[in-house]
């Protein structure tokens, strides 16, 4: 059932010149984790490709591991094929297509913005509230508000070709309130974590949430320590996948926890995931993922599921590796 096919672009050539004199990258990837010396971005799904290269063209030029989260994963608020992030995202069961986000840096500052409506890069609002307020969290009208008066890119959503796939869902789903099926073409989050020339890591996170949720709801993506979470310490983790599911084992935040108790990335994010499988009786269609990385450049990937997969960008090479898992469907 992966809806994704396995793409493997290869190395990348001619990249170690451009990032002088930043040490070539070491990779040894197995599977879904490895280690890298020299900057690095790791982003969810496949969507992550576009996003890390807009990413990488601010780390090999020296730049901080914050401007290229944000400017990677405004590639993905930006694209109006996407489903389930920014302007092509599906909205909630009332037509409203509500946005969250969240941003985290090296100095463990952070911002975020919830059922934020209209707004072109949800990215960039949450990393102005992190900057320009003394505020973590924005949510709903709020939001706008402080979105508009900063002079943020509007936008109307949703736009056309979703609009008539959600009255077509509402005639036909108009009394019931079904899972979402995670992995199957509705549902995935970008979230992306890096680490720049000087070593210093953040990590950004971006959603639509779960299209044709209840209106109101917010999943784990805007939720710090949930969708994300950075310390410099130790790593940086984020995930996607069944927010509420996220929310209940704080599960970023879960991640770098066990991180700084000797886990690997990999190892932590399986750990989180099997405590999201503690936890449920019903893991029919719990599609959560996670992806990690600590500050000595180790990342890894966990799923519950088969079908997760995430974009990796480092010196020598530019991929989508398919994320160790679980279970398969
Ligand atoms: N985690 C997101 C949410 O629950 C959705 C996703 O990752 O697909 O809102």
């Amino acid at each position: 059932m992966q809806r994704r096919n396995f793409l493997k672009l290869g190395a990348a050539t001619g990249l170690l010149s451009l990032v002088e004199p930043v040490k070539a990258a070491n990779v040894m990837a197995t599977s879904s984790s490895g280690k890298i010396s020299g900057p690095i971005v790791l982003s969810t799904w496949d969507h992550g490709l576009a996003a890390n290269k807009a990413a990488w063209e601010v780390l090999k030029n020296g730049g901080s591991a914050l401007d290229a989260v944000e400017k990677g994963v405004r590639v993905t608020e930006s694209d109006v094929e996407n489903r389930s992030v920014g302007i092509g995202g599906r909205p909630d069961r009332d037509g409203h297509v509500t946005l969250d986000a969240c941003i985290m840096d090296d100095r463990s500052r952070c911002g975020s913005v919830a059922c934020l409506e209209g707004i072109a890069h949800p990215i960039s609002v949450a990393r102005a509230v992190m900057e320009k307020t003394q505020h973590v969290m924005l949510v709903g009208d709020g939001a706008r508000k402080f979105a508009l008066d900063y002079g943020f890119d509007t936008i109307k959503t949703p736009i056309p070709e979703v609009k008539k796939d959600y009255e077509k869902w509402k005639k036909e789903n108009k009394d019931v309130f079904k899972k979402p099926e995670i992995n199957h073409e509705n549902h995935d989050t970008i979230g992306m974590i890096a680490m720049d020339a000087n070593g210093k890591l953040s990590g950004a996170c971006t959603t639509s949430g779960w299209a044709y949720k209840m209106h109101g709801r917010v999943g784990d993506s805007p939720i710090i320590g949930a969708g994300l979470f950075v310390d410099q310490e130790v790593g940086a983790a984020t995930s996607t996948g069944l927010g509420e599911a996220i929310i209940r084992v704080a599960g970023s935040h879960t991640v770098v926890e066990l991180m700084r108790h000797g886990y690997s990335p990999l190892e932590a994010c399986k750990e989180a995931c099997m405590r999201i499988i503690r936890k449920h009786d019903d893991l029919t269609g719990l599609q959560c993922g996670f992806i990690a990385l600590d500050k000595d450049g180790n990342f890894g990937a966990y799923s519950i599921y088969a079908g997760f997969n995430f974009a990796l960008r480092t010196l020598e090479e530019e991929k989508l590796v398919d994320a160790n898992f679980d279970r398969n469907w």
